[in-house]
C-alpha cells in the first residue's frame, strides 16, 4: 500500500521503517499535519496516516476522497481531531490505536502530580543557578489525600491504582463502573463528590458532551487549593476560567500536558520564535503551573506499539481482513 504519513518525526520514521520490513509497503514521509492547505499531498494515496493535532475535517476528507483514499489511520487513541461521521459518509474507514502502553500515559500522569505538588522543576531550576533556598517549595503529603479520576478508563484506572498505592483515597466520576476501578479501592461518585477531591486527573474523551468539563463553574465547587492535571485532552479544560482560578488561589496548581489550542505549538521547536497565544504565555508565567508538549505516551514501548498497531490495521486492509481497532460511526 502507498501510505502518506502526516506529522511524521524523524524518531518515528526510524522504527517505521524498520517495522515496515515486515510488511513492505511504500511510506512516504510528509513533516507537515494533514489540513486543508496540505491534503493535497495525499492525492494518490489509497492509504493516510495521521496524528492528534491533524486536522481531519470534512473539508480534508472530501479533499482526500477525491484524491483516492479509502483509509485513514490515526497513530493515537483519541480521535477528536477526525470528523467520523464525514469519514463514513464518504467510505473512508478510520482505524485508531485502541491499546497501547497505557501505563506510559498513566505513569506521566503521577510524574505531573508529583512535580506540580513538590515544586521538582522549580527546585531543579533553583540548584542549577546555586540556590538551594527551600522558601516557596512546600508540598503536601499525598497519603491520605482524595484523588478524583474523570474517566476510569485504560489510563485512569491505571492511574488511580498507582495513586492507591500511594495511600490516596480514590474516587472516579465515569458513566461505566469499572470493576477493576472499585477492585483497588476506587468508589464512584457523582459529579457533586468531586468537590472531595484535593487532586483531580483527566482521563476521559474528548467529545461534545466533556468539552469543558472543567470550567468556572466546576472549578468554583473544587476544593480550594486543589491540584489540576490533565494529561488526556486540552478541550476538556477552560483555559481561560483555570488561568482566572489560579490568579483568585481557588485552583492550587495545574499539570497538563495537552493545550486546547495546541495545533501549531506542540511538536515543533518554537524557542526562536515569538509565540502569539497569549493565553499560554500568561499560563506558563505562573509557579504553579507546569505545562509539557503532549508527551505522556512517549515511552519506547508505547511508541512501537502505536506504529506497529498501524501498520497491521494498514496490512488487514490491504489484505480484506476485519479491522480489530476500526472506529465504527454508527
Ligand atoms: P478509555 O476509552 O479506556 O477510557 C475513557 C473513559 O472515559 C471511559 O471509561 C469512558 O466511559 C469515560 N468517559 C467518557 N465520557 C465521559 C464523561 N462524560 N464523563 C466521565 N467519564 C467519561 O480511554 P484511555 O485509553 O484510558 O484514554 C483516555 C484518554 O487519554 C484518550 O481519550 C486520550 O484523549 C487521552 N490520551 C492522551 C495521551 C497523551 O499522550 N497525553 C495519550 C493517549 C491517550
Amino acid at each position: 500500500m502507498r501510505i502518506a504519513v502526516f506529522s511524521a518525526k524523524k524518531y518515528e520514521r526510524t522504527i517505521l521503517d524498520k517495522l515496515n520490513e515486515k510488511h513492505g509497503h511504500d511510506l512516504v514521509y510528509f513533516e507537515t499535519p494533514l489540513e486543508v492547505g496540505t491534503a493535497p499531498l495525499a492525492m494518490g494515496f489509497p492509504v493516510v496516516s495521521v496524528f492528534v493535532n491533524d486536522s481531519v475535517d470534512r473539508n480534508v476528507l472530501k479533499q482526500i476522497a477525491t484524491g483516492g483514499t479509502k483509509l485513514v489511520a490515526t497513530r493515537s487513541t483519541g480521535f477528536n481531531h477526525i470528523d467520523v461521521e464525514a469519514a463514513k459518509e464518504l467510505s473512508i474507514r478510520i482505524v485508531r490505536v485502541t491499546d497501547y502502553s497505557p501505563n506510559s500515559v498513566a505513569e506521566f500522569a503521577v510524574g505531573l502530580l508529583l512535580a506540580l505538588n513538590r515544586k521538582i522543576p522549580r527546585a531543579y531550576n533553583r540548584t542549577r543557578e546555586g540556590n538551594f533556598e527551600l522558601d516557596g517549595l512546600m508540598g503536601f503529603d499525598l497519603v491520605g489525600r482524595t484523588v478524583a479520576v474523570i474517566g476510569t478508563g485504560k489510563i485512569g484506572t491505571i492511574f488511580a491504582r498507582i495513586m492507591a498505592g500511594f495511600g490516596c483515597t480514590v474516587i472516579g466520576f465515569d458513566m461505566y463502573h469499572s470493576p477493576e476501578f472499585e477492585r483497588i479501592g476506587g468508589r464512584y461518585v457523582e459529579a457533586e463528590g468531586l468537590e472531595e477531591a484535593d487532586v483531580i486527573s483527566l482521563h476521559c474523551p474528548l467529545t461534545p458532551q466533556t468539552h469543558h468539563i472543567i470550567n468556572a463553574r466546576t472549578l468554583a465547587r473544587m476544593k480550594r487549593g486543589a491540584l489540576l492535571i490533565n494529561t488526556s485532552r486540552g478541550g476538556l479544560v477552560d483555559t481561560e476560567a483555570a488561568i482566572d482560578a489560579l490568579k483568585s488561589g481557588q485552583l492550587g496548581g495545574i499539570a497538563i500536558d495537552v493545550y486546547e489550542q495546541e495545533a501549531g505549538l506542540f511538536f515543533r521547536d518554537l524557542s526562536s520564535t515569538i509565540i502569539p497565544d497569549d493565553v499560554i504565555q500568561r499560563l506558563v508565567s505562573f509557579p504553579n503551573v507546569i505545562l509539557t508538549g503532549h508527551q505522556a505516551f512517549f515511552t519506547r514501548e508505547a511508541l512501537e506499539t502505536i506504529l506497529n498497531t498501524t501498520l497491521v490495521s494498514i496490512s488487514d486492509f490491504a489484505a480484506g481482513r476485519p479491522l480489530a481497532n476500526e472506529i465504527d460511526a454508527s
